[in-house]
């Protein structure tokens, strides 16, 4: 048995069979052959890898779920038989001596750098056919076949170097027990999803994908970041007897769900949820939402690998709000594309793609996208009950173009007779920065604001938040970050506008006191974390959680932060 610590993601436990999954490829040899039979053995080994190549490629054709996807799909099998490219390879394995995995990749790299001296921007695609074919095919050389969480048969703990967002949508969730990752942060998008998804997650594991094998046994104990690679009985009888007491643990706060979140002075504190898919809805009533804060509507297009029509639109939104009224409004944020949140087939590679073309500076990059978005939204807001939010706001001229655009689209639907709500709400994230140190302009201009911790943590301190060095650095409670929290909950106040917080840091037990202190009073977070927001919020004093913010605001260092809100939570009693 070995064991390994890592950090959780989302709490929980599992016992099962290993599934790896890896992206990264193995070390390649670029030893040569010695004389000309070995070279012609490599060259063997390279047509039949071609061949094993091509037929995955067909199979995954069959399987396709989007136009989009069965047209990259049928130019990797094409780029598979271009007569340069593989004449290439050839040579290298024949002329060169070089082995075929290193002829494969050397080949690649060539094609790839002459590609981007001509214009990287508009062979982009080519570039990414040509990388994701030389993966396939050097995986099946070194028999390391990249794996798909979409063939996964039965349920299993998936062990992974890292994942993405559209992975995890690609698969059946309910054949995933666990996720444990050799690194990636908690507030990466694919951390959001996992505890979306209620499934126990583990990350920061280094090598746990080289070390565990698809088909072998694991257990975990996400709660302390443990797993165990071949644990022993004892192990197993712990962890399944663990795993039936948090089972009961969390029916009994679901059925307190209908209580409402009061802190013991008589505050009510709002509980919103956060949702990635219309799947998540009937989790969310049961844990007792009282509206949806935060609809990131653009893991419908990573779910489905395009971007859906207008009409599709409008019938998602239109369900999403009649399945909540009665409870509260949603607000459904235009898409929030880019980042680690990407669409094959859509933007550009960037150097810095959190700092790039995100969200609405894609949106009004591809205006049709978004128009037919904003048409959606308001066709469904004819029946009542949604919001519109916009994201990575940076400041008030870019809030008038994305407003003013917005306006233009209503005066479309007017004169086409198209009916919407005249006075839908408009408001905006607070998740960069520059925006919360305008947020007073900001403020006159919309209607509400929702605080985004998990990216105005990562642009304030500069820490990458899918990225698990910078873990340690990337904090909610730093200095920085809860000024610019309180910065923008006055302003919303002065300025009469409603507040919100939808970053993870609404839906941490131990940060809840200092989010409601600071100033919000409305939170929304995954479903899965609603009972345990609701049992702290009812065991603590709305005056005293003052106190606590007014304390950490007067503090210079995260360690004595922290300090406090251990203490504070500690007295809790939970
Ligand atoms: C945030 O940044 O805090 C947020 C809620 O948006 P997302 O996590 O989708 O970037
Ligand atoms: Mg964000």
């Amino acid at each position: 048995m070995v064991s390994l610590q890592g950090e959780c993601i989302f709490t929980g436990f599992a016992c099962g069979r290993i599934f790896v999954l890896r992206h990264e490829l193995p070390d390649i040899s670029h030893e040569r052959t010695s004389c000309a039979q070995e070279a012609d053995r490599e060259l063997r080994k390279y047509e039949e890898a071609r061949k094993r190549v091509s037929d995955q490629l067909h199979a995954l054709m069959k399987q396709a779920i989007s136009n989009d996807e069965s047209t990259i799909l049928e130019a990797q099998s094409f780029m598979l038989s271009d007569p340069e490219y593989m004449a290439a390879i050839r040579s290298l394995i024949t002329k060169e001596h070089l082995r075929a995995p290193a002829a494969v990749e050397s080949a690649s790299s060539h094609f790839i750098q002459t590609m981007s001296q001509v214009n990287a921007s508009l062979f982009k695609e080519n570039i990414s056919d040509i990388q994701d074919i030389a993966s396939r095919l050097i995986a099946v050389l070194t028999e390391e076949c990249p794996a798909d969480l979409r063939s996964l048969t039965e349920k299993s703990v998936v062990i992974a170097d890292t994942l993405l967002p559209s992975e995890l949508l690609s698969a059946d969730r309910n054949l995933i027990s666990a996720i444990c990752m050799d690194r990636g942060g908690s507030a990466s998008h694919v951390a959001i999803l996992a505890r979306a998804m209620g499934i126990p997650c583990i990350t920061a594991l280094n090598d746990v994908s080289l070390r565990a094998s698809s088909g072998a046994y694991a257990a975990l104990d996400a709660s302390r970041g443990l797993l165990w690679l071949d644990p022993d009985e004892e192990t197993v009888r712990r962890v399944l007897s663990l795993k039936e007491d948090f089972r009961k643990e969390h029916s009994r706060l679901i059925s307190q769900s209908t209580l409402p979140a009061v802190t013991t002075d008589g505050v009510e504190i709002r509980l919103e949820c956060n949702l990635e898919s219309l799947d998540d809805i009937p989790q969310a009533l049961t844990n007792g939402a009282m509206g949806a804060g935060l609809f990131r509507t653009e893991f419908l297009v990573l779910e489905q690998g395009r971007i859906c029509s207008e009409d599709e639109q409008t019938e998602i939104y239109s369900s999403l709000a009649q399945q909540f009224s009665g409870h509260g409004q949603v607000t459904i944020r235009t898409f929030d594309i880019g980042s680690d949140k990407v669409l094959k087939g859509y933007g550009v590679r960037e150097a810095n793609p959190a700092l790039g073309c995100r969200a609405v500076r894609f949106l009004m990059d591809n205006k049709d996208i978004f128009r037919s978005q904003l048409r959606a939204i308001l066709r469904a807001s004819a029946g009542g009950g949604i919001r519109v939010m916009f994201p990575m706001i940076s400041g008030s001229d870019e809030l008038d173009e994305v407003l003013s655009f917005f306006e233009t689209v209503k005066s479309e639907c007017r004169q086409e007779g198209i009916a919407f709500d005249e006075d839908i709400k408009a408001g905006v994230m607070i998740e960069v920065p520059s925006a919360a140190l305008t947020c007073d302009a900001l403020a006159s201009r919309v209607s509400f604001f929702s605080a985004g911790t998990n990216d105005l943590t990562q642009y304030t301190l500069a820490a990458d938040r899918t990225n698990g060095k910078t873990s340690g650095l990337y904090k909610e409670y730093h200095p920085a970050v809860l000024r610019l929290l309180k910065f923008t909950a006055d302003a919303a106040e002065r300025n009469g506008i409603s507040l919100s917080m939808c970053g993870e840091m609404a839906a941490q037990v131990r940060l809840i006191p200092l989010a409601v202190g600071l100033g919000y009073r409305t939170l929304s977070m995954n479903p899965s974390s609603l009972p345990d927001a609701r049992k702290v919020i009812r065991h603590m004093n709305y005056a005293a959680c003052q106190a606590l913010a007014k304390k950490a605001l007067g503090m210079t260092n995260c360690r004595d932060i922290e300090k406090i809100l251990d203490e504070f939570y500690e007295r809790l009693g939970n």
